[in-house]
């Protein structure tokens, strides 16, 4: 959903216009104790559409100054928002701090909204026009206590969202899949069993291009690509030597790829080159699947040391399904289709800023940064940038902890899931 950004000095009325924007809702939020203090991202709706609205007025002003607070506050507003709206106090005019605040706004390329506040009556309406000389076009009077015009200012900053992009998803056609996994695994075999007879004619999969060295396959009755399989069909054997093409050709196929489904032989030990893909797999920032191969080999006592090993070894893929497979007697390859499902459902997820920031206060409420020196650090505001993989902005007070940065992204899998793959949390400390 798009954000809607407030931003202003002091006293020009950004909470007012928040609440008002809000409507009931507001007066919710503020009941929670110890919560609402750092909450500054809503979900908020208009005309059927759903927003973000985040509240600047977080900063204030401290020790550093109005100038500073108001210059964060902008490009905050800058990095994260889809529409920025810029309050002013119509009765007080442009100020110094108002216009070091447009200097920063006006190098953005996104829609930013003049909004002259406390224009209360029809009379001080007519007088907002000194707000013409900040360069941001027409000031819109409102008055946020009254209600005054709030409905067609939210008109204005509906029209300004960007484009929804026309239904992608549901017309993006097959998934596209790279097969991985170092030699003898069983790449070949389970393109095999998957493929049978070749299937890959690859002219008549709409909406989609297929390069001559994709296969188009279907599994659990549903069209997958599978990326770069040239190789796999006419079981090229490279010689020896050669893993660093292998690893190249790994690359390349994760690079075409939305999901990996990494091939392990359940019958051998987790190998050093097993792991070499698996890092290779999660750089890319793609979704990942496990596949054991070979189950047909595993018996009881090889199951319980397997399990053993998965525990020891696979921690940096400990959110990626699993399957249990054997290209030999065909068990359990429908299964393959479920698992690169749910793992790509989780690399398209989203939060919204407002659920995210709710999440994140409550998470700090109950369990804060260490202190070190004075300073608690905190989240300040955070925001999902990204998915696909997912990809997390925190706006913090001070630099982060490492093992804090671990302990929210484990907490982030367990509230909202992300299965199947990685995710990245940026940190941007204020200053
Ligand atoms: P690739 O190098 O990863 O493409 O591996 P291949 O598909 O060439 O398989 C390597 C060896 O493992 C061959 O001898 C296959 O017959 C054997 N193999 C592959 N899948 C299975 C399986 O599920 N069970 C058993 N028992 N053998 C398998």
């Amino acid at each position: 959903v798009p954000t809607v950004a407030v931003v202003g000095r002091p006293n020009v009325g950004k909470s007012t216009l928040v609440n008002r924007i809000l409507g009931r809702r507001a007066a919710v939020v503020q009941d929670e104790p110890g919560v609402t203090r750092d909450r500054i991202a809503y979900d908020a709706e208009w005309s059927g559409k759903q927003f973000s609205l985040v509240d600047t007025g977080g900063w204030e002003p401290d020790a550093d100054g109005m100038a500073k607070a108001i210059a964060f506050q902008a490009e905050l507003a800058m990095r994260t928002a889809d529409v920025i709206v810029f309050v002013v106090d119509s009765r007080v005019g442009p100020t110094d701090a108002d216009e070091a605040a447009v200097r920063i706004l006006r190098s953005t390329h996104k829609p930013v909204i003049l909004v002259a506040n406390k224009a209360d009556s029809e009379r001080q309406e007519a007088e907002v026009h000194d707000l013409w000389s900040l360069g941001l076009g027409e000031p819109f009077p409102i008055s946020a206590l009254h209600g005054r015009n709030s409905g067609d200012l939210l008109d204005k900053i509906i029209w300004a969202f960007p484009e929804e992009p026309t239904g992608k998803l549901k017309e993006r056609g097959p998934r596209r899949i790279a097969l991985v996994g170092r030699p003898n695994v069983g790449k070949s075999s389970l393109l095999n069993r998957i493929a049978g007879e070749d299937r890959a004619v690859v002219d008549n999969v709409a909406g989609t291009t297929v390069d001559p060295v994709d296969s188009v396959v279907e599994i659990d009755g549903e069209d997958w690509i599978l990326v770069d399989t040239a190789g796999l069909r006419k079981r090229v054997k490279f010689a020896s030597g050669t893993e660093y093409y292998a690893a190249l050709r790994t690359e390349a196929a994760v690079e075409a790829a939305e999901v990996a489904l990494v091939l392990l032989d359940a019958s051998e030990p987790i190998s050093e080159q097993d792991q070499r893909v698996l890092t290779q797999v999660v750089e890319s920032g793609r979704a990942l699947v496990l596949a054991f191969n070979k189950w047909d080999l595993v018996d009881e006592d090889r199951r319980y040391y397997l399990e053993k090993e998965i525990d020891r070894e696979l921690g940096q893929v400990s959110w990626a399904p699993r399957v249990n497979v054997s290209a030999l007697t065909g068990r359990a390859v429908e299964k393959i289709a479920r698992s690169l499902r749910v793992a790509l459902e989780g690399w398209g997820q989203r939060i919204t800023t407002g659920e995210l920031n709710q999440w994140i206060s409550t998470l700090q409420a109950a369990t804060p940064h260490p202190t070190r020196s004075g300073k608690a650090p905190k989240v300040i505001y955070a925001t999902q940038a990204a998915a696909e993989p997912p990809r997390f902005i925190l706006f913090t007070n001070a630099p982060f902890e490492k093992q804090y940065l671990k302990f929210i992204q484990r907490k982030l899998r367990e509230d909202f899931g992300f299965p199947g793959t990685p995710i990245e949390l940026v940190v941007k400390p204020r200053e």
